[in-house]
């Protein structure tokens, strides 16, 4: 073996390897290349998926026709000088490396005219060679012709898909930047055709219509300064619940400093995988696990399993607080405070969707206003004969009959619907959330009035009964709601139980300790979880072999058979053995929610039908269980009178 350097032919294809891929990649370069030179119109090619053709026309600054040769070869940029530099990359580009690697594998054609040039150049290279150059008659801006792609590496076009999947993965490329830079106009005609174009208006959402079509664009909600920038209130509860998501970051930065915006899917809107989240670092787009991932996060407990939103995600932050030379395609970077910008995405996101959440409508054909406002006007009456009704109720069922759901202290600290004796109850510390909570007792009878319009996620609702001993029908400003027990019970006691997260989990004293065998195969399993078990109440040791002792259990479940309730537990240990730390803490809070709640085919008198719906408008997420599921269903004023075909 003789070590030699390799002809530099061969060098620019391997090095060309790494840049472009696929016409996709092609695209994204000369995409790039066009926004760094100022374009505020971009016009993409497309013929046989790229290959065949790959044209990107712009009405940037141009070229100066003396330098015109240099932008192909490598290492020559106009972008960067020195090698401090790359510390604060501000342009798309800075590599240098993009024209020639292109250049290398297939024949490009550059027509370029400088700002203050009379005339464009024009070059014509052939596997990286220049074959040709001249001058040509053309506008201010620059058009790079891509043809016969990979025709001198017949390796690469191996791995070619078909035309439409390479010329769609070109569309995606396009609607990404077009997303990053609402300003520019874009424009994408395949073989001929226009298939894509954005306005250059600057609106973002502009772009989200063009993208995802005007049904999806009307589920997505701004998130983030600016648009957000007025929402100066954080629901209660709120930080908590961020702070429970796995990975919560600590605080390494100041977060002030990162920005993250966007738009962001309402909870009805969802796909079945991650792919519909699209990230933007400084405007460039990224794939990044972590921030994908902080996204999805930020749907905790408002999503089925399994089911993802869609989100455009803008990340702003000092051009030295991330490294963007870490890919050969730029699409990844590294944060130097990773977790800070973690947290703010999540944060940014979770706040906008919590407050926006929607109640899904029936699927009725909706209809106007007029139909809404006659029926608040009809409402006015039944509300106030409701009202004297409601506070005489519940004033009377204060003294708390056995069973009943009258505001009870022991209710708000966790203690659950059918109330064992109070003295049962023992909290293991005082959490502060608890105090907040009895003072909201103490004015249970006026909580409408205490709950500002801010903090409200849903509007006053008047019980009017219940259907099916499942769900409770009642009366809305805009319509009916049918709101099912189960569902929003679990919600309740989830939010309760992340409430008192931290300052200590109500739990309840067995007066005898259960012994309870597990069984062999998950005795290591709940030994590994004794500390999980213990922060949600439950207080268990081992008591040798596959047996362990239990002495107390959440309060929330008092009156329910201990050894069943651990037993479950621990199976559903075993379900979801890859889960640590607070995920897994987070999966046995809903696990004991659920059992917890009251059950469909439960007969709930008025009074507790009252209490059920007053504590789930105090919710932060009221619209859904902590599983995703929606809590309740609304049939709109107008919906009923088309249905009736009063209109
Ligand atoms: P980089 O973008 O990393 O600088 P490229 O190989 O993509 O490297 O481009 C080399 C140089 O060619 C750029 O630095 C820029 O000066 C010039 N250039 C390329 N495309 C354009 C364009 N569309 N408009 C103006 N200048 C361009
Ligand atoms: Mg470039």
């Amino acid at each position: 073996m003789i070590i030699h350097v390799l002809p530099p032919d061969v060098a620019a294809k391997i090095a060309a390897g790494e840049v472009v891929e696929r016409p996709a990649n092609i695209a994204k370069e000369l995409i790039e290349n066009s926004l760094d030179a100022g374009a505020s119109e971009i016009r993409i090619e497309v013929r046989e998926g790229g290959q065949r053709l790959l044209r990107v026309s712009d009405n940037g600054h141009g070229i100066p026709a003396a330098e015109a040769p240099l932008a192909f070869q490598r290492h020559a940029t106009s972008k960067l000088n020195a090698a401090e530099d790359l510390d604060r990359i501000e342009t798309l580009g800075f590599r240098g490396e993009a024209l020639y690697s292109i250049a290398a594998v297939s024949n490009v054609t550059l027509t370029s005219r400088h700002a203050e040039a009379e005339i464009a150049v024009q070059l014509r290279l052939e596997g990286g060679e220049l074959v040709e150059q001249g001058r040509a008659g053309a506008p201010v801006g620059t058009v790079v012709t891509v043809e016969h792609l990979f025709h001198n590496v017949p390796a690469r076009r191996k791995f070619l898909r078909t035309t439409a999947t390479e010329a769609g993965r070109i569309a995606a490329i396009v609607q990404c930047y077009a997303l990053a830079y609402p300003a520019c106009r874009f424009v994408l005609v395949n073989e001929g055709r226009e298939t894509f174009r954005t306005t250059g208006s600057g609106d973002l959402f502009d772009v989200i219509v063009q993208v995802y079509g005007l049904d999806t664009a009307r589920q997505m909600i701004p998130f983030g300064p600016p648009a957000a920038a007025a929402q100066t209130h954080t629901p209660a509860g709120l930080a908590e619940e961020v702070a429970f998501m796995p990975e919560s970051p600590a605080k390494d930065a100041p977060e002030t400093a990162i920005r993250a915006f966007g738009y962001a899917s309402l909870p009805t809107l969802t796909r079945a995988n991650r792919t519909g989240i699209d990230l933007f670092v400084n405007r460039r787009y990224v794939e990044d696990r972590g921030l994908t991932f902080a996204v999805v996060q930020a749907y905790h407990t408002l999503l089925p399993v399994g089911r993802y939103p869609l989100a455009v995600v803008f990340v702003e932050l000092d051009p030295g607080q991330v490294d963007v030379n870490v890919h050969p395609q730029k699409t990844q970077v590294r944060f130097v405070h990773e977790r800070s910008v973690f947290s703010a995405v999540q944060k940014a996101v979770r706040r906008a969707v919590v407050q926006h959440a929607p109640i899904p409508d029936m699927d009725l054909p909706s209809s106007g206003r007029d139909a809404i406002d006659a029926w608040s006007a009809r409402r006015r009456s039944i509300i106030e004969a409701g009202d004297s009704q409601r506070s005489f109720t519940l004033a009377a069922g204060v003294p708390s009959a056995e069973g009943t759901l009258a505001p009870d202290p022991a209710l708000e600290s966790g203690a659950g619907w059918a109330s064992q004796a109070s003295d049962d109850h023992e909290a293991v510390a005082t959490p502060a959330a608890t105090s907040a909570a009895e003072q909201d007792d103490a004015s249970a009878g006026a909580s409408h009035a205490v709950l500002s319009e801010q903090t409200r996620k849903l509007p006053p609702l008047r019980v009017v009964g219940q259907v099916g001993a499942m769900y409770i029908v009642a009366e809305g400003p805009e319509g009916v709601f049918l709101i099912d027990q189960h569902a929003a019970h679990e919600r309740i006691l989830y939010e309760k139980f992340m409430a008192q997260r931290g300052g200590g989990i109500a739990a309840q004293h067995l007066l005898e300790p259960v012994t309870l065998h597990v069984g062999r195969e998950i005795t290591g399993l709940v030994a590994q979880h004794l500390a999980e078990l213990n922060r949600i109440g439950f207080a268990v040791e081992p008591f040798g072999g596959d047996s362990f002792l239990l002495r107390s259990i959440p309060s929330v479940l008092s009156g329910q058979d201990p050894a069943r309730v651990l037993q479950e537990i621990a199976s559903s240990l075993a379900e979801r053995r890859n889960l640590v730390g607070e995920e897994m803490e987070a999966r046995l809070v809903k696990m004991v929610c659920k059992r917890a709640a009251i059950k469909a085919g439960q007969l709930l008198s008025a009074i507790e039908m009252q209490e059920l719906v007053r504590q789930l408008e105090a919710c932060d997420s009221p619209r859904t269980c902590p599983h995703g599921r929606p809590t309740m269903i609304q049939l709109s004023a107008g919906e009923l009178e088309k249905a009736f075909g009063r209109i």
